[in-house]
């Protein structure tokens, strides 16, 4: 199986609501995740820690050494600094050859 190149992008964001009950916070994130109302945007916000600490664990190799420059996450892996890496050998660094 070919892996998916299309990457999944994670921009988990807060978003409100108010009504004269008060105002609803919930996660929403652009992977199409949406978190529960919550009355407090503090317990939204664990909400969205969590969301992040629940994403699958990127490699060393992919992680992103200039986020910034690459407009990368920390969640996130990073093709450019993974190109960058594939200049070692690729077999040294997972052990296994193609
Ligand atoms: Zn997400
Ligand atoms: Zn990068």
């Amino acid at each position: 199986m070919a892996q998916a190149t299309t990457v999944v992008r994670h921009r988990p964001v807060i978003r409100r609501s108010a009504d004269a009950q008060g105002a609803l916070y919930w996660l929403a994130c652009t992977c199409g995740h949406l978190g529960v109302e919550q009355a407090a945007r503090r317990m939204a916000q664990v909400d969205l820690d969590q969301h992040v600490l629940s994403l699958p664990h990127i490699p060393a190799a992919q992680q992103c050494r200039t986020p910034h420059a690459h407009d990368r996450q920390a969640w996130e892996p990073c093709g450019l600094c993974e190109n960058q890496t594939a200049l070692f050998d690729p077999a040294e660094l997972t052990g296994e050859a193609r």
